[in-house]
Protein backbone atom coordinates (compact mmCIF):
# COMPACT_ATOMS: atom_id res chain seq x y z
CA UNK A 1 0.00 0.00 0.00
CA UNK A 2 1.69 3.07 -1.15
CA UNK A 3 -0.27 5.83 0.89
CA UNK A 4 -3.46 5.27 3.14
CA UNK A 5 -5.87 8.18 1.89
CA UNK A 6 -4.96 7.66 -2.10
CA UNK A 7 -6.18 3.74 -0.67
CA UNK A 8 -8.94 4.93 0.67
CA UNK A 9 -10.25 7.30 -1.76
CA UNK A 10 -10.16 4.37 -4.16
CA UNK A 11 -11.74 1.59 -2.23
CA UNK A 12 -14.25 4.21 -0.37
CA UNK A 13 -18.05 2.16 -0.85
CA UNK A 14 -20.92 4.10 0.78
CA UNK A 15 -24.47 2.33 0.80
CA UNK A 16 -26.60 5.20 -1.74
CA UNK A 17 -30.38 4.69 -0.56
CA UNK A 18 -31.31 5.82 -4.23
CA UNK A 19 -29.70 3.18 -5.85
CA UNK A 20 -29.89 0.41 -3.07
CA UNK A 21 -26.41 -0.44 -3.35
CA UNK A 22 -23.03 0.52 -2.53
CA UNK A 23 -21.29 2.75 -4.90
CA UNK A 24 -17.72 4.06 -5.32
CA UNK A 25 -17.78 7.27 -3.45
CA UNK A 26 -16.10 10.45 -4.80
CA UNK A 27 -17.62 14.53 -4.65
CA UNK A 28 -18.19 15.51 -8.05
CA UNK A 29 -15.87 18.20 -8.47
CA UNK A 30 -12.84 15.47 -7.28
CA UNK A 31 -11.98 17.85 -4.19
CA UNK A 32 -14.32 19.13 -2.24
CA UNK A 33 -17.69 17.00 -0.30
CA UNK A 34 -20.59 18.74 -0.13
CA UNK A 35 -22.49 17.13 2.78
CA UNK A 36 -25.67 18.13 4.49
CA UNK A 37 -27.08 16.60 7.24
CA UNK A 38 -30.50 16.83 8.70
CA UNK A 39 -30.24 18.42 12.52
CA UNK A 40 -32.35 18.58 15.25
CA UNK A 41 -35.73 19.36 16.23
CA UNK A 42 -35.12 21.68 19.16
CA UNK A 43 -38.21 20.70 21.35
CA UNK A 44 -36.88 18.90 23.83
CA UNK A 45 -33.45 17.34 25.11
CA UNK A 46 -31.91 14.96 22.30
CA UNK A 47 -32.00 11.37 23.28
CA UNK A 48 -29.35 8.47 22.36
CA UNK A 49 -31.07 7.30 19.50
CA UNK A 50 -31.02 11.01 18.30
CA UNK A 51 -27.11 10.79 18.75
CA UNK A 52 -26.81 7.91 17.28
CA UNK A 53 -27.82 9.03 13.61
CA UNK A 54 -25.25 12.37 14.50
CA UNK A 55 -22.50 9.43 15.79
CA UNK A 56 -23.10 7.88 12.26
CA UNK A 57 -22.23 11.28 10.09
CA UNK A 58 -19.50 12.43 12.27
CA UNK A 59 -18.14 8.89 11.64
CA UNK A 60 -18.65 9.47 7.83
CA UNK A 61 -17.01 13.01 8.19
CA UNK A 62 -13.81 11.84 9.98
CA UNK A 63 -13.76 8.85 7.02
CA UNK A 64 -13.98 11.47 4.56
CA UNK A 65 -11.37 13.99 6.41
CA UNK A 66 -8.76 10.41 6.68
CA UNK A 67 -9.38 10.53 2.34
CA UNK A 68 -7.93 14.07 1.90
CA UNK A 69 -10.82 15.48 0.39
CA UNK A 70 -11.62 18.89 1.71
CA UNK A 71 -15.38 17.75 3.63
CA UNK A 72 -17.98 20.90 3.87
CA UNK A 73 -20.34 20.18 6.00
CA UNK A 74 -23.65 21.51 6.73
CA UNK A 75 -26.56 21.03 9.58
CA UNK A 76 -29.99 22.55 9.87
CA UNK A 77 -31.27 23.49 13.32
CA UNK A 78 -35.01 22.82 13.31
CA UNK A 79 -36.30 25.91 15.04
CA UNK A 80 -39.87 25.79 13.53
CA UNK A 81 -42.30 24.28 11.09
CA UNK A 82 -41.91 20.69 12.18
CA UNK A 83 -45.27 19.64 13.02
CA UNK A 84 -45.91 16.94 15.69
CA UNK A 85 -47.27 14.95 12.56
CA UNK A 86 -44.30 14.00 9.70
CA UNK A 87 -46.74 14.02 7.26
CA UNK A 88 -48.05 17.54 8.37
CA UNK A 89 -50.84 17.55 10.47
CA UNK A 90 -50.89 18.68 14.26
CA UNK A 91 -49.19 21.73 16.06
CA UNK A 92 -45.97 22.78 15.29
CA UNK A 93 -43.40 21.03 17.84
CA UNK A 94 -41.65 24.27 18.77
CA UNK A 95 -45.64 26.33 19.34
CA UNK A 96 -46.01 22.97 21.67
CA UNK A 97 -43.22 22.89 23.63
CA UNK A 98 -43.45 26.46 24.31
CA UNK A 99 -47.20 26.22 25.95
CA UNK A 100 -46.17 22.81 27.90
CA UNK A 101 -42.85 25.00 29.20
CA UNK A 102 -44.59 28.32 29.47
CA UNK A 103 -41.58 29.85 27.65
CA UNK A 104 -41.61 31.21 23.97
CA UNK A 105 -40.69 29.67 21.22
CA UNK A 106 -37.33 31.17 20.86
CA UNK A 107 -36.41 30.17 24.63
CA UNK A 108 -37.12 26.64 24.31
CA UNK A 109 -35.22 26.60 20.54
CA UNK A 110 -32.02 28.67 22.46
CA UNK A 111 -32.29 25.76 25.61
CA UNK A 112 -32.64 22.46 22.95
CA UNK A 113 -30.39 24.01 20.22
CA UNK A 114 -27.82 24.26 23.48
CA UNK A 115 -28.83 20.92 24.41
CA UNK A 116 -27.48 18.85 21.70
CA UNK A 117 -24.42 20.52 21.02
CA UNK A 118 -23.43 19.90 24.52
CA UNK A 119 -24.40 16.39 24.22
CA UNK A 120 -22.48 16.56 20.71
CA UNK A 121 -19.16 17.47 22.32
CA UNK A 122 -19.09 15.15 24.81
CA UNK A 123 -19.65 12.72 22.30
CA UNK A 124 -16.47 13.84 20.52
CA UNK A 125 -18.72 14.79 17.15
CA UNK A 126 -17.12 17.24 15.00
CA UNK A 127 -18.54 20.37 14.21
CA UNK A 128 -19.79 21.05 11.16
CA UNK A 129 -18.64 23.86 9.01
CA UNK A 130 -22.04 25.45 8.81
CA UNK A 131 -24.88 25.57 11.54
CA UNK A 132 -28.13 26.44 10.18
CA UNK A 133 -30.94 27.70 11.88
CA UNK A 134 -34.03 27.47 10.10
CA UNK A 135 -34.96 30.91 11.49
CA UNK A 136 -32.09 32.62 10.45
CA UNK A 137 -32.98 31.72 6.27
CA UNK A 138 -36.66 32.45 6.50
CA UNK A 139 -35.91 34.29 2.92
CA UNK A 140 -34.15 32.01 1.23
CA UNK A 141 -37.27 29.60 1.75
CA UNK A 142 -39.73 31.91 0.93
CA UNK A 143 -37.31 32.57 -2.61
CA UNK A 144 -37.98 28.57 -2.88
CA UNK A 145 -41.71 28.48 -2.47
CA UNK A 146 -41.71 31.52 -5.17
CA UNK A 147 -39.73 29.17 -7.48
CA UNK A 148 -41.91 26.56 -7.05
CA UNK A 149 -44.87 28.77 -7.42
CA UNK A 150 -43.55 30.12 -10.69
CA UNK A 151 -43.66 26.13 -12.05
CA UNK A 152 -47.30 25.76 -11.13
CA UNK A 153 -47.15 23.17 -8.75
CA UNK A 154 -48.63 24.67 -5.80
CA UNK A 155 -51.96 25.51 -4.85
CA UNK A 156 -53.28 27.05 -1.16
CA UNK A 157 -56.10 25.50 1.58
CA UNK A 158 -57.63 27.27 3.95
CA UNK A 159 -54.39 26.66 6.44
CA UNK A 160 -51.46 27.10 4.17
CA UNK A 161 -49.90 26.21 0.54
CA UNK A 162 -49.18 22.90 -0.32
CA UNK A 163 -47.17 21.04 -2.91
CA UNK A 164 -48.86 18.89 -5.00
CA UNK A 165 -47.21 16.18 -5.88
CA UNK A 166 -49.11 14.01 -8.22
CA UNK A 167 -47.10 17.04 -10.83
CA UNK A 168 -43.83 14.74 -9.97
CA UNK A 169 -43.39 11.89 -12.10
CA UNK A 170 -40.50 10.31 -10.08
CA UNK A 171 -42.08 11.64 -6.60
CA UNK A 172 -41.11 8.70 -3.90
CA UNK A 173 -38.33 7.36 -5.87
CA UNK A 174 -36.36 7.04 -2.91
CA UNK A 175 -38.64 4.65 -1.38
CA UNK A 176 -38.58 1.03 -2.23
CA UNK A 177 -42.07 0.65 -2.47
CA UNK A 178 -44.17 3.09 -3.96
CA UNK A 179 -45.06 5.45 -1.14
CA UNK A 180 -48.13 7.28 -3.19
CA UNK A 181 -49.73 3.55 -2.76
CA UNK A 182 -48.34 3.10 0.47
CA UNK A 183 -49.64 6.48 2.14
CA UNK A 184 -52.96 6.00 -0.03
CA UNK A 185 -53.58 3.36 2.41
CA UNK A 186 -53.87 5.61 5.03
CA UNK A 187 -55.66 8.42 2.98
CA UNK A 188 -58.32 8.67 5.92
CA UNK A 189 -56.00 9.83 8.05
CA UNK A 190 -56.09 13.66 7.78
CA UNK A 191 -56.15 14.22 4.42
CA UNK A 192 -57.89 18.21 4.90
CA UNK A 193 -58.13 20.00 1.76
CA UNK A 194 -54.92 18.50 0.48
CA UNK A 195 -55.61 17.50 -3.53
CA UNK A 196 -52.97 13.93 -2.64
CA UNK A 197 -52.10 12.21 0.63
CA UNK A 198 -48.96 12.62 -0.02
CA UNK A 199 -48.93 16.50 -0.81
CA UNK A 200 -46.89 18.60 2.09
CA UNK A 201 -47.23 22.21 3.36
CA UNK A 202 -44.33 24.42 2.01
CA UNK A 203 -45.81 27.32 4.18
CA UNK A 204 -48.27 27.07 6.70
CA UNK A 205 -50.38 29.81 7.71
CA UNK A 206 -50.55 31.56 11.26
CA UNK A 207 -54.61 30.69 12.75
CA UNK A 208 -55.83 33.42 13.93
CA UNK A 209 -58.04 31.71 16.43
CA UNK A 210 -54.45 31.19 18.31
CA UNK A 211 -53.47 34.49 18.68
CA UNK A 212 -50.36 35.79 17.88
CA UNK A 213 -47.67 33.12 17.22
CA UNK A 214 -43.69 33.78 18.60
CA UNK A 215 -42.52 32.59 15.13
CA UNK A 216 -44.42 34.25 12.05
CA UNK A 217 -43.19 36.08 9.31
CA UNK A 218 -45.24 37.92 6.59
CA UNK A 219 -45.16 36.59 2.89
CA UNK A 220 -46.84 36.94 -0.48
CA UNK A 221 -48.94 34.46 0.40
CA UNK A 222 -49.76 35.31 4.23
CA UNK A 223 -49.03 35.71 7.44
CA UNK A 224 -47.13 32.31 8.73
CA UNK A 225 -43.93 29.85 8.61
CA UNK A 226 -41.89 27.27 6.62
CA UNK A 227 -42.64 23.84 6.51
CA UNK A 228 -39.83 21.58 7.93
CA UNK A 229 -39.28 20.10 4.44
CA UNK A 230 -38.16 23.20 2.93
CA UNK A 231 -36.11 24.44 5.05
CA UNK A 232 -33.70 22.12 4.10
CA UNK A 233 -34.02 22.26 0.78
CA UNK A 234 -33.60 25.87 0.42
CA UNK A 235 -30.67 26.09 2.81
CA UNK A 236 -29.17 23.21 1.58
CA UNK A 237 -29.03 24.72 -1.53
CA UNK A 238 -28.11 28.15 -0.78
CA UNK A 239 -25.47 26.91 0.98
CA UNK A 240 -23.97 24.15 -2.12
CA UNK A 241 -26.00 24.89 -5.14
CA UNK A 242 -28.35 22.88 -6.63
CA UNK A 243 -26.45 19.25 -6.12
CA UNK A 244 -24.96 17.77 -2.49
CA UNK A 245 -22.78 14.96 -2.79
CA UNK A 246 -24.42 13.59 -0.02
CA UNK A 247 -27.46 14.05 2.11
CA UNK A 248 -27.87 12.23 5.58
CA UNK A 249 -30.78 11.40 8.21
CA UNK A 250 -32.18 8.84 10.10
CA UNK A 251 -33.76 6.03 8.11
CA UNK A 252 -37.25 7.05 9.43
CA UNK A 253 -36.78 10.26 7.02
CA UNK A 254 -36.60 8.41 3.72
CA UNK A 255 -40.31 7.92 3.13
CA UNK A 256 -41.99 11.57 3.90
CA UNK A 257 -38.87 14.37 4.73
CA UNK A 258 -36.64 13.20 2.08
CA UNK A 259 -39.02 12.51 -0.51
CA UNK A 260 -40.52 15.50 -0.10
CA UNK A 261 -36.83 17.71 -0.03
CA UNK A 262 -36.34 15.99 -3.19
CA UNK A 263 -39.53 16.93 -5.03
CA UNK A 264 -39.12 20.95 -3.81
CA UNK A 265 -35.58 20.87 -4.84
CA UNK A 266 -35.69 19.05 -8.05
CA UNK A 267 -38.49 20.78 -9.48
CA UNK A 268 -37.32 23.81 -8.59
CA UNK A 269 -33.99 23.47 -10.10
CA UNK A 270 -34.68 20.23 -12.37
CA UNK A 271 -31.19 18.90 -11.46
CA UNK A 272 -30.41 16.02 -8.55
CA UNK A 273 -30.51 17.26 -5.32
CA UNK A 274 -27.63 14.76 -4.01
CA UNK A 275 -25.91 11.97 -5.31
CA UNK A 276 -25.73 10.05 -2.74
CA UNK A 277 -28.65 9.85 0.32
CA UNK A 278 -27.61 7.87 3.30
CA UNK A 279 -29.69 6.97 6.37
CA UNK A 280 -28.87 5.49 9.71
CA UNK A 281 -30.25 2.92 11.25
CA UNK A 282 -32.58 3.38 14.65
CA UNK A 283 -31.20 2.66 18.10
CA UNK A 284 -33.92 1.10 20.19
CA UNK A 285 -34.86 -0.25 23.47
CA UNK A 286 -34.38 -3.94 23.86
CA UNK A 287 -37.83 -5.44 23.68
CA UNK A 288 -39.31 -2.51 22.79
CA UNK A 289 -40.64 -1.19 18.80
CA UNK A 290 -38.38 2.41 19.05
CA UNK A 291 -37.95 5.32 21.33
CA UNK A 292 -38.95 8.25 20.33
CA UNK A 293 -38.58 11.84 21.81
CA UNK A 294 -42.63 11.68 22.43
CA UNK A 295 -42.85 7.81 23.26
CA UNK A 296 -41.88 8.55 27.02
CA UNK A 297 -39.37 5.77 26.99
CA UNK A 298 -36.46 8.35 26.19
CA UNK A 299 -33.20 7.69 27.43
CA UNK A 300 -30.46 10.65 27.39
CA UNK A 301 -27.04 10.90 27.77
CA UNK A 302 -27.18 12.50 31.12
CA UNK A 303 -29.37 9.33 31.63
CA UNK A 304 -26.28 7.25 30.80
CA UNK A 305 -24.17 9.47 32.53
CA UNK A 306 -25.96 8.75 35.89
CA UNK A 307 -25.86 5.47 35.89
CA UNK A 308 -21.77 5.66 35.72
CA UNK A 309 -20.66 5.67 32.54
CA UNK A 310 -19.27 8.23 30.01
CA UNK A 311 -20.16 9.81 26.76
CA UNK A 312 -17.43 7.91 25.21
CA UNK A 313 -18.24 4.09 26.56
CA UNK A 314 -21.82 5.03 25.00
CA UNK A 315 -19.86 5.93 21.40
CA UNK A 316 -18.04 2.95 21.60
CA UNK A 317 -21.28 0.81 22.02
CA UNK A 318 -22.38 2.41 18.79
CA UNK A 319 -19.67 1.69 16.76
CA UNK A 320 -19.80 -2.16 17.68
CA UNK A 321 -22.87 -2.03 15.12
CA UNK A 322 -22.76 -1.25 11.51
CA UNK A 323 -24.47 2.03 11.05
CA UNK A 324 -27.32 0.46 8.88
CA UNK A 325 -28.34 -1.87 11.58
CA UNK A 326 -30.72 -1.48 14.36
CA UNK A 327 -29.38 -1.23 17.61
CA UNK A 328 -31.06 -2.82 20.41
CA UNK A 329 -29.82 -0.89 23.23
CA UNK A 330 -29.78 -2.54 26.89
CA UNK A 331 -27.47 -1.97 29.90
CA UNK A 332 -25.98 -5.28 29.70
CA UNK A 333 -24.56 -3.88 26.14
CA UNK A 334 -23.79 -0.73 27.78
CA UNK A 335 -21.75 -2.64 30.63
CA UNK A 336 -19.82 -4.07 27.94
CA UNK A 337 -18.94 -1.90 25.95
CA UNK A 338 -17.81 -0.03 28.88
CA UNK A 339 -15.64 -2.22 30.20
CA UNK A 340 -14.24 -3.10 26.75
CA UNK A 341 -13.42 0.68 26.14
CA UNK A 342 -11.80 0.86 29.76
CA UNK A 343 -9.50 -2.01 29.15
CA UNK A 344 -8.71 -0.57 25.79
CA UNK A 345 -7.46 2.51 27.20
CA UNK A 346 -5.47 0.75 29.72
CA UNK A 347 -3.95 -1.45 27.19
CA UNK A 348 -2.66 1.73 25.62
CA UNK A 349 -1.32 3.09 28.58
CA UNK A 350 0.70 0.11 28.85
CA UNK A 351 2.47 0.33 25.31
CA UNK A 352 2.84 3.93 26.28
CA UNK A 353 4.77 2.55 29.13
CA UNK A 354 6.28 -0.29 27.37
CA UNK A 355 7.59 1.75 24.44
CA UNK A 356 8.79 4.03 26.26
CA UNK A 357 10.66 1.66 28.28
CA UNK A 358 12.15 -0.43 25.20
CA UNK A 359 13.81 3.50 24.05
CA UNK A 360 12.00 2.73 20.82
CA UNK A 361 10.65 5.55 18.37
CA UNK A 362 7.55 7.30 18.96
CA UNK A 363 4.70 7.29 17.23
CA UNK A 364 5.12 8.38 13.92
CA UNK A 365 5.84 5.46 11.96
CA UNK A 366 5.63 4.35 8.62
CA UNK A 367 2.89 2.25 8.52
CA UNK A 368 1.71 2.15 5.36
CA UNK A 369 2.84 -1.05 4.19
CA UNK A 370 1.45 -2.62 7.52
CA UNK A 371 -1.34 -5.58 7.11
CA UNK A 372 -3.47 -4.63 9.62
CA UNK A 373 -3.82 -1.12 8.33
CA UNK A 374 -4.65 -3.10 5.17
CA UNK A 375 -7.75 -4.71 7.20
CA UNK A 376 -8.59 -1.54 8.43
CA UNK A 377 -8.79 0.14 4.73
CA UNK A 378 -10.71 -2.79 4.01
CA UNK A 379 -13.77 -2.30 6.90
CA UNK A 380 -13.97 1.52 6.43
CA UNK A 381 -13.90 1.25 2.58
CA UNK A 382 -16.99 -1.47 3.05
CA UNK A 383 -19.58 0.99 3.96
CA UNK A 384 -17.93 2.12 6.80
CA UNK A 385 -18.02 -1.07 9.04
CA UNK A 386 -16.86 0.22 12.24
CA UNK A 387 -17.78 -3.08 13.83
CA UNK A 388 -15.18 -4.74 11.81
CA UNK A 389 -12.66 -1.65 12.73
CA UNK A 390 -13.03 -2.66 16.31
CA UNK A 391 -12.43 -5.77 15.41
CA UNK A 392 -9.36 -5.60 13.81
CA UNK A 393 -8.25 -2.95 17.07
CA UNK A 394 -8.50 -5.97 19.24
CA UNK A 395 -6.55 -8.11 16.79
CA UNK A 396 -4.08 -5.70 17.24
CA UNK A 397 -4.37 -5.49 20.84
CA UNK A 398 -3.83 -9.33 21.77
CA UNK A 399 -1.12 -9.83 18.52
CA UNK A 400 2.71 -10.40 20.38
CA UNK A 401 3.84 -9.61 17.08
CA UNK A 402 3.34 -5.85 16.95
CA UNK A 403 5.44 -4.37 18.97
CA UNK A 404 3.98 -1.51 21.46
CA UNK A 405 5.16 1.66 19.61
CA UNK A 406 3.57 0.29 16.24
CA UNK A 407 0.14 -0.74 18.13
CA UNK A 408 0.18 2.84 19.60
CA UNK A 409 0.62 4.20 15.81
CA UNK A 410 -2.22 1.81 14.72
CA UNK A 411 -4.29 2.77 18.08
CA UNK A 412 -4.17 6.13 16.72
CA UNK A 413 -5.32 6.00 13.21
CA UNK A 414 -8.14 4.21 13.62
CA UNK A 415 -9.62 6.49 16.31
CA UNK A 416 -9.13 9.17 13.74
CA UNK A 417 -12.37 7.45 12.86
CA UNK A 418 -13.83 5.31 15.95
CA UNK A 419 -13.45 8.89 18.00
CA UNK A 420 -12.70 7.06 21.39
CA UNK A 421 -9.64 9.21 22.52
CA UNK A 422 -8.24 5.87 23.26
CA UNK A 423 -4.69 7.41 23.91
CA UNK A 424 -6.43 9.44 26.98
CA UNK A 425 -5.48 7.15 30.17
CA UNK A 426 -9.05 5.89 31.76
CA UNK A 427 -10.59 8.00 34.49
CA UNK A 428 -10.57 6.70 38.42
CA UNK A 429 -7.34 4.63 37.38
CA UNK A 430 -5.15 5.17 40.50
CA UNK A 431 -2.84 1.71 39.27
CA UNK A 432 1.12 2.75 39.44
CA UNK A 433 2.66 3.42 36.83
CA UNK A 434 5.32 0.25 37.41
CA UNK A 435 2.20 -1.91 38.25
CA UNK A 436 0.54 -1.29 34.98
CA UNK A 437 4.24 -2.02 32.93
CA UNK A 438 4.42 -5.03 34.72
CA UNK A 439 0.97 -6.66 33.96
CA UNK A 440 0.91 -5.52 30.10
CA UNK A 441 4.40 -7.28 30.40
CA UNK A 442 2.43 -10.70 31.93
CA UNK A 443 -0.15 -10.04 29.26
CA UNK A 444 1.86 -10.13 26.56
CA UNK A 445 3.67 -13.05 28.06
CA UNK A 446 0.16 -15.02 28.20
CA UNK A 447 -0.99 -14.19 24.92
CA UNK A 448 2.51 -15.51 23.97
CA UNK A 449 1.86 -18.35 25.94
CA UNK A 450 4.85 -18.03 27.90
CA UNK A 451 3.23 -19.12 30.74
CA UNK A 452 5.81 -19.72 32.88
CA UNK A 453 6.67 -15.90 32.88
CA UNK A 454 3.29 -15.17 32.88
CA UNK A 455 2.72 -16.88 36.44
CA UNK A 456 6.10 -15.07 37.71
CA UNK A 457 4.68 -12.04 36.77
CA UNK A 458 1.36 -12.52 38.24
CA UNK A 459 3.09 -13.13 41.71
CA UNK A 460 5.15 -10.10 41.71
CA UNK A 461 1.81 -8.11 41.20
CA UNK A 462 0.41 -9.91 44.08
CA UNK A 463 3.56 -8.89 46.20
CA UNK A 464 3.12 -5.33 45.08
CA UNK A 465 -0.44 -5.82 46.02
CA UNK A 466 -2.51 -6.03 42.80
CA UNK A 467 -4.32 -9.08 41.51
CA UNK A 468 -4.75 -9.58 37.54
CA UNK A 469 -8.43 -10.74 36.69
CA UNK A 470 -8.24 -12.23 32.91
CA UNK A 471 -11.03 -11.76 30.67
CA UNK A 472 -11.05 -13.14 26.92
CA UNK A 473 -9.54 -9.91 25.42
CA UNK A 474 -7.94 -7.93 28.29
CA UNK A 475 -7.94 -7.93 32.34
CA UNK A 476 -8.56 -5.73 34.73
CA UNK A 477 -6.15 -4.38 37.85
CA UNK A 478 -7.77 -4.88 41.16
CA UNK A 479 -5.91 -4.01 44.49
CA UNK A 480 -6.09 -6.83 47.03
CA UNK A 481 -8.17 -6.30 49.98
P1 LIG B 1 -35.45 15.00 15.35
O1 LIG B 1 -34.76 15.85 16.39
O2 LIG B 1 -36.67 14.33 15.89
O3 LIG B 1 -35.72 15.79 14.10
O4 LIG B 1 -34.47 13.82 14.99
C1 LIG B 1 -33.10 14.05 14.79
C2 LIG B 1 -32.48 12.87 14.08
O5 LIG B 1 -32.54 11.69 14.89
C3 LIG B 1 -33.15 12.51 12.77
O6 LIG B 1 -32.15 12.26 11.79
C4 LIG B 1 -33.89 11.23 13.07
O7 LIG B 1 -33.99 10.41 11.94
C5 LIG B 1 -33.00 10.60 14.12
N1 LIG B 1 -33.67 9.67 15.04
C6 LIG B 1 -34.85 9.80 15.67
N2 LIG B 1 -35.08 8.75 16.49
C7 LIG B 1 -34.01 7.91 16.37
C8 LIG B 1 -33.64 6.64 16.95
N3 LIG B 1 -34.40 6.02 17.85
N4 LIG B 1 -32.46 6.09 16.58
C9 LIG B 1 -31.65 6.71 15.68
N5 LIG B 1 -31.95 7.90 15.11
C10 LIG B 1 -33.10 8.51 15.45
ZN1 LIG C 1 -33.93 17.77 6.61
Amino acid sequence: MTDISAELRSRLHLFNTLTHRSDLFAPADGERVKLYVCGPTVYSSPHIGNMRTYLFSDVLRRVLALTGWEVDAAMNITDVGHLTSDADSGDDKMAAAAKAERATAWDVAAKYTDAFFADAERLNILPVQHVLKATDHIDVQLDLVRALDEKGVLYTTSDGVYFDTSLVPDYGKLTPNDTRTSLRAGERVAMGEKRNPTDFAVWKFSDPAEGQRDMEWDSPWGRGFPGWHLECSAMAMETFGPTLDLHLGGIDHIAIHHTNEIAQSETATGKPFSRWWMHGAFLNLEGEKRMGKSEGNKITLATVEEWGFTPLEFRYLVMLSHYRSPLAFSLETLEAAAQAHRRLRKHVEGWKQAAAASGEPEPGLDLRDHPYVDEFVDAIADDMNTARVVAVLWTVARDPEVDPATKLALVDLFDRVLGLDLAVPPDADDVPDDVRALAELRWRMRTERNFAESDRLRDELLSAGWTMQDGRDGYELVPVS
